[in-house]
This record gives C-alpha cells, sequence and structure tokens, in this order.
C-alpha cells in the first residue's frame, strides 16, 4: 500500500469509526477536558490526513529539499513521470484534485466560521449596548428578558451575560454557581475548543466524526465548567439551578431569538482577530439530566496512568498522519 492508500484509509478509519469509539468511551467522562482534546485531535487528523495524502502524490520523498527552486522542479519530474502511464495519471490528477479540494474546502470552512462569528460579535455588542444593564450584586450584563438564561461572551472583553429571567427565578447562591459556571467557560477558553470544532465540522460535514464534533465537545467542555464551577460552590446548588432553568416554563420572547428555552449555561463564542463572538447553546432535556446526574454522583477522577495514556493517544492523533506521510522521507534521508 502506498503512503498516499495508508493516509486514505486512516482517515476513513478514523472518520467513520470514531463516533462509535468515543460513543463507548467512558474516560471522556471523567476526564472532560483530555476527552474533548481527543474529539478535537482526532477530527483535525482526518482532513490533515486527507491533505497529505494528495501531497504525496506528487510530493517525491528522495527530492525533498529546502531549495523551493529544486523542490519544484522535483515535484514536476515526479509528475511527468506519473502521467506517463494511464494508472500514474489518474493516480496523480486524484492527489491534485485531493489536495486542492481540501485546501478550498479548508478555506471555505474558515471564511464561514469566522464570518458567522463576526456577525455573531456585532449582534452581541449591540444587543449588551442597547438593552444590558450592571444590576448590583449581580457579577454580569443583564438583559431585561424574562426567558431564564445564561451564557459566556469571549473576546477582548470577556463578559457574562445573565437575563432577568434567570436573576428572578434563582436564588442567591444558585446564581452564583450559575455565574461561577459561565466564568469557567472563559477561564479555559472554551471557545478555542469550539471553534476548533466549528472548523472541522463545516469543511467535511459529511465525515461522522467531524460533524458530531461540536456537540461532543460542547457537552465535555460543559461537564467541565460544571466541575469547576463545583470548586467553589455545592454540586447539589449547580444541579438544582440547572433543573430550574430546565424546567422554566417561561416562553422565550422574540426579540432575543438567539436564547432558547431550558437553558442553563452557554458555550463560550469563538474569538475572531480577538472580538467577541458568543455561541449560545441550549442544553436539551437529556444532557440537562446527564448534567444533573454526574454533578450528583461525580464519577471518580481518571487514574495518572490513564490519563497519560489519554495522552499519548492525543499526541499520535495529532502527529499520526504527519508521521505517517514523513515515513519515506524519513527512510530517503537515512
Ligand atoms: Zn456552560
Amino acid at each position: 500500500m502506498t503512503v498516499g492508500g495508508a493516509l486514505i484509509l486512516y482517515a476513513a478509519v478514523v472518520g467513520f469509526a470514531g463516533p462509535v469509539c468515543f460513543r463507548r468511551a467512558t474516560w471522556p467522562l471523567r476526564a472532560p477536558r483530555l476527552g474533548a482534546a481527543a474529539v478535537v485531535a482526532a477530527a483535525w487528523s482526518v482532513p490533515v490526513a486527507l491533505l497529505l495524502a494528495g501531497v504525496t502524490v506528487f510530493l517525491p520523498a528522495s527530492g525533498l529539499t529546502v531549495d523551493v527552486g529544486q523542490l519544484i522542479g522535483a515535484c514536476l519530474t515526479r509528475l511527468r513521470a506519473a502521467y506517463g502511464t494511464p494508472a500514474g495519471a489518474g493516480l496523480a490528477t486524484a492527489g491534485q484534485v485531493l489536495t486542492v479540494g481540501m485546501l478550498s474546502r479548508g478555506a471555505w470552512a474558515a471564511a464561514q466560521v469566522l464570518r458567522r462569528r463576526r456577525a455573531e460579535q456585532r449582534r452581541h455588542r449591540l444587543l449588551l449596548r442597547w438593552a444590558g444593564a450592571d444590576v448590583p450584586d449581580v457579577s454580569a450584563v443583564v438583559l431585561e428578558q424574562t426567558e431564564a438564561a445564561a451564557y459566556a461572551v469571549a473576546g477582548r472583553q470577556r463578559t457574562v451575560v445573565v437575563t432577568r429571567g434567570i436573576v428572578d427565578l434563582l436564588s442567591g447562591p444558585e446564581l452564583s454557581a450559575v455565574l461561577a459556571h459561565e466564568q469557567a467557560h472563559l477561564a479555559a477558553r472554551h471557545h478555542r475548543w469550539l471553534t476548533a470544532a466549528a472548523l472541522v465540522a463545516h469543511a467535511l460535514p459529511v465525515v461522522p466524526l467531524l460533524r458530531d464534533a461540536p456537540a461532543r465537545v460542547g457537552r465535555l467542555l460543559e461537564m467541565e465548567a460544571d466541575e469547576l464551577a463545583a470548586a467553589h460552590h455545592e454540586p447539589l446548588v449547580i444541579a438544582s439551578a440547572l433543573v430550574a432553568v430546565a424546567t422554566s416554563t417561561v416562553t422565550p420572547r422574540a426579540a432575543v431569538p438567539y436564547a432558547k428555552p431550558a437553558v442553563i449555561a452557554h458555550r463560550a463564542g469563538a474569538a475572531a482577530g480577538g472580538g467577541q463572538a458568543p455561541a449560545p447553546r441550549s442544553a436539551g432535556g437529556s444532557e440537562a439530566l446527564a448534567r444533573v446526574q454526574r454533578l450528583l454522583h461525580p464519577p471518580a477522577r481518571l487514574p495518572a496512568l490513564r490519563r497519560a495514556l489519554a495522552r499519548t493517544a492525543i499526541a499520535a492523533l495529532t502527529m499520526g498522519p504527519l508521521l505517517l506521510a514523513a515515513a519515506p522521507i524519513m527512510v530517503a534521508l537515512t
């Protein structure tokens, strides 16, 4: 099997079998940040492997050099040799199509995600400017809205936003716990993980692992934010706040369309160019229930050895395609 074939096989196995593995795995629930890192690493390794598979068709290992002119010449020589036979011509064409396709999809996905984030930034800046208010004893910007919701806005001016509905609904300790949860999102830079997951999901939504990555990462980061909040607040209080919001029956007003019912906490938005870009997320009933159960019956912390194994697996997923593609180069150099 050629290196390109091995990389395509790698991408297919990880991209299509990955969701099954992550669905069955229980360790991410015991170390949600590591779990989120594993999902992002696995998801990103798929387009990287496909891109490298295309590149290896016309990048000769033996001709690798720091001289750009020589490198281009070696590539052209290899392509000319490939086009000498029908099979070689087909392979060379497929490699070029794959390379250009992956690069263009990546650029398109990045543009889409950044455009959406910027639109969210503008909308939230306007909303907070016109409707946000500082309220005594609440360390967050308050929106005069009856729906119970809270979310974090990432960027240069990191902000936690709550609605009047959630302020009125929750007790003082419950509201403090919710604010700690949102602050945890910001402090842990969860928006960066979510942006990384969103990018690959936009690039190749046909691949299940990539398509599911934002939701899977989001769920794990919600658990981590709960854990971080639970370091300073009673888990029972956090759980009761979650239940209170999830069972709130206030009908949302159309004036704030991004805020959904049954929301306690949202992912922080991505920061394109350091700006704000919130991306509130609805915690569905089953997810809220899972979080409540996890808060009331926290799983045992993952042992150090298994954490080390998880980090090794993440490193292998991150470097795997590169090492696979570089194998012939290393062989050629030795
Ligand atoms: Zn949250």
